[in-house]
């Protein structure tokens, strides 16, 4: 079947949240039935050129005996806008009114018009919206058009180029717009009424990104515009749409009263999105079993264009901590999957979009680029670009580009870390002028099946650089001397693990990433079992007094989640840690710093009393602090005050119209120490005052309150069905459960292993497994 062009006209009714459609699809087709997808839909009347004929409708599809034709098919149905759900086309709510949008990634265009909903099937769109008068509309294109009809207006859209129905977009609301003109394509920011002026820094942003990509992919960005729309409720952090990105307000509204942490979010997702008109939108993807590439390749190609825009920002250490340290713990647990991976239904789709997707995926494709070189890995892109424009390609077709330039097989060197699920662990020991290296699959619990794998190892001994391809389970090299100094695994651009059984390691020179890896490594073995608790704390130890943004965030994470997981424990230590680095970082000016400042300030003033104390003094001059203090302030006035902060922080909560700033008095009422009033905390989700898409977000933080657990265990109990309702058909909460389950559960392993076991929950199975392995490793640490 061939799918050509789609004429679809649209009747709103924008306040009873319904519409009425029509729409004209232009197709071959040589068999007998036509089958398209449609859900929630109700269809009128289907003709096939000009002739009205039969068909059968199912839960999800119209099935039309067509014969085998080539023309239109004309279709006549009504539509109902979801008020509860945030996929396919949704209420999503403000404070004075609300906003219809779309949201059609993987499965929901199906959702919105009747369609053949693969992203394979890619064809032209033509729209036509009627709306009441005063309303605005976005879509895809820009308007040609705008005519009266009575009391309401119709909004004609320029024709798409040929695309996937996952990127279709609609919006109808009342928006304020900003926009650049200065050259092509224009760049429009919206939002809902009194916002916008927090919308110029993504729009900057977004010109310098798209002039970078430009450059580097040798392709125009496509379409004469793009917006960038700012939607108060959405499930996800942005989306794609061709022409017209979607994204939560907060990670698109910034400004120079914002935070470090808050611009570089922007920045990021901006720049992510972006890379996916050229990477996903032009050149797309056959089906989802590839969605790792589209995926990866955005998430690596944002940190990127940052490095280039931002060369203050730390973006390497940004995007080893967003990516390559969450991908490194989901694949060493027995629920991970490989990267390129067989997808059927639907709910296997949607638990897709995860940390294997994205950060392995992003972390694998670094692995290529240091193997290959920069400029070689660019041609090898621009090549694919230009082949598979306005078409699809596989995952294959990338790497047999790369390889073409390069001269080498990669397909065959990146095939292991491809098809094979989990990574390696190198044991590495050093006799006199020999080190024996050993692989073998790193896992969390030990209950995985062990695998070898390709490894490209890099190693630098007695201070001089080589490169190794490991194929076997155990492998000797010779030297001619004596090995004084090793490290193994350079700058941890490697997908792999390294267990030292010798402390020449320290002998050698190490760069920040040398040290973050083996940080990083040691926590991994903590977790598994591997050492004891007195070792990984004499080799982390080392590195307390080291001032570096890489390092110290890990060393913040770590210490910061045992706390979490027994705070009579590890306080001490984690304490103590902070201390030192808050006095380090404490007048650095500089972006990164104030950024780390940032996290140990709001880290302490959790863990630590007597500092807390003297902190939220300063909540008296709350509105004239510096953004990238106030989270530590706020949370310390709740430790403090408890019961005493409750009214003032609830009413700034209550009164504010910026989610960054919202998001922090949110997030100080997580961390009161008395758990009925982190209960009373949570109860603002039913009352609506925490906003759907904020709700993972409100429970994962309030899972670091160690005195919080069993509140935020019953109160998922008992609105586990509210949740998952509003979460339907995202895959959002399941991941959301990984991090929370093994924080919440401790001490209550049982608990939760039965109301998990009981609860049937297709579309969380992944990531309520993920967090039960997790919490038994962290049980272990209690
Ligand atoms: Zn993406």
């Amino acid at each position: 079947m061939k799918v050509d062009r789609y004429e679809i006209f649209l009747d709103f009714d924008f306040s009873n949240g319904s519409y009425k459609g029509y729409e004209k699809i232009t197709l071959e087709n040589d068999e007998d039935t036509t089958t398209l997808d449609a859900v929630r839909l109700k269809i009128l009347k289907v003709k096939v050129n000009g002739r009205e004929v039969d068909f059968t409708q199912t839960e999800d599809k119209i099935i039309v005996k067509t014969g085998n034709f080539s023309g239109g098919l004309e279709i006549e149905f009504e539509g109902k806008v979801a008020e509860r759900r945030l996929i396919g086309i949704y209420k999503a709510s403000y404070k004075d009114g609300y906003i219809i949008t779309t949201q059609f990634e993987a499965t929901h265009a199906r959702d919105f018009i009747p369609c053949f909903d693969h992203p394979a099937l890619k064809a032209r769109f033509k729209l036509f919206v009627k709306v009441d008068k005063g309303l605005k509309v976005i879509s895809n294109m820009p308007i040609v058009s705008v005519k009266d009809e009575g009391d309401k207006v119709i909004y004609e859209f320029d024709e798409t180029p040929k695309m996937s129905t996952y990127l279709l977009y609609l919006g109808i609301g009342n928006f304020e717009e900003i926009s650049d003109q200065t050259k092509k394509p224009t760049i429009i920011v919206a939002t809902v009424p009194g916002k916008i002026q927090k919308g110029k820094f993504a729009m900057d942003i977004a010109r310098k990104v798209i002039d970078f990509y430009e450059k580097y992919f040798e392709i125009p960005y496509q379409l004469p515009k793009v917006h960038l729309i700012a939607v108060p409720e959405f499930a996800y952090g942005a989306m794609e749409n061709w022409g017209a990105i979607t994204f939560r307000e907060s990670a698109l509204l910034a400004d120079d009263s914002s935070s470090v942490y808050q611009r570089f979010r922007v920045a990021e997702v901006v720049a992510h999105e972006l890379a996916h008109q050229w990477f996903g939108n032009l050149v797309t993807l056959k089906w989802w079993d590839d969605l790792w590439l589209n995926e990866s390749f955005a998430t690596f190609m944002a940190y990127k264009s940052l490095k280039d825009i931002f060369p203050q920002w730390d973006s390497e250490g940004a995007f080893i901590f967003a990516e390559t340290l969450s991908a490194l713990e989901k694949d060493s647990l027995s629920t991970t999957h490989p990267i390129e991976a067989r997808v059927r239904d639907v709910f296997e789709i949607e638990q897709l979009f995860d940390d294997i997707s994205y950060g392995k995926g992003a972390s694998v494709l670094r692995m290529v680029e240091g193997f290959v070189g920069f400029d070689v890995f660019r041609r090898g892109v621009v090549n694919y670009l230009n082949r598979f424009s306005f078409s699809n390609a596989q995952g294959s077709d990338f790497w047999n580009s790369i390889s073409e330039v390069s001269g080498s097989n990669i397909s065959d060197i990146m095939e292991d870390w491809i098809t094979k699920p989990g990574y390696p662990m190198v044991k590495v020991r050093v006799s006199g002028r020999s080190i024996t290296l050993e692989q073998e699959r790193f896992s969390l619990l030990g209950n995985v099946e062990n695998l070898t794998y390709k490894i490209p190892i890099t190693l630098e001994v007695n201070g001089k650089f080589l490169t190794h391809l490991m194929s076997k389970e155990r492998e000797i090299i010779e030297f001619e001397s004596e090995i004084k100094s090793l490290k193994v695994n350079v700058n941890k651009t490697g997908f792999y693990r390294v267990f030292y059984d010798t402390d020449l390691v320290f002998n050698a020179k190490l760069s920040e990433l040398d040290k973050w890896g083996i940080i990083n490594d040691y926590w991994a073995f903590l977790l598994a079992g591997k050492i004891s608790y007195t070792e990984y704390e004499r080799i982390i130890s080392r590195f307390f007094n080291d001032k570096s943004f890489l390092i110290v965030n890990e060393l913040s994470n770590q210490l910061f989640t045992l706390y979490a997981i027994n705070p009579d424990k590890y306080q001490g230590i984690s304490k103590e840690f902070h201390r030192i680095q808050l006095r380090e970082w404490r007048n650095d000016k500089s972006e990164v710093g104030r950024l780390t400042y940032s996290n140990i300030l709001h880290r302490l003033a959790v863990m630590d009393e007597d500092f807390s104390l003297g902190l939220s003094e300063m909540f008296k001059f709350y509105d004239s602090l510096d953004s990238d203090v106030k989270q530590g302030v706020a949370t310390a006035y709740a430790v403090i005050y408890e019961e005493g902060s409750l009214d003032d922080l609830l009413q700034r909560f209550r009164k504010e119209s910026f989610d960054e700033e919202r998001l922090r008095y949110l997030t100080a009422m997580l961390f009161f120490r008395k758990p009925y009033l982190v209960g009373n905390t949570l109860s603002l989700i039913l009352s609506g005052d925490v906003k759907k898409q904020d709700i993972p977000y409100t429970l994962a933080t309030a899972a670091y309150n160690p005195y919080a657990k069993a509140v935020v265990f019953n109160w998922i109990k008992t609105h586990i069905n509210f949740i998952r309702e509003a979460y339907k058909g995202t895959g959002i909460l399941g991941r959301r459960l990984a991090e929370i389950i093994p924080l919440i559960g401790i001490g209550m392993e049982r608990e939760i292993e039965e109301f998990f076991a009981k609860l049937d929950m297709p579309e969380g199975v992944i990531g309520i497994k993920s967090g039960l392995e997790l919490l038994k490793a962290y049980s272990k640490l209690k």
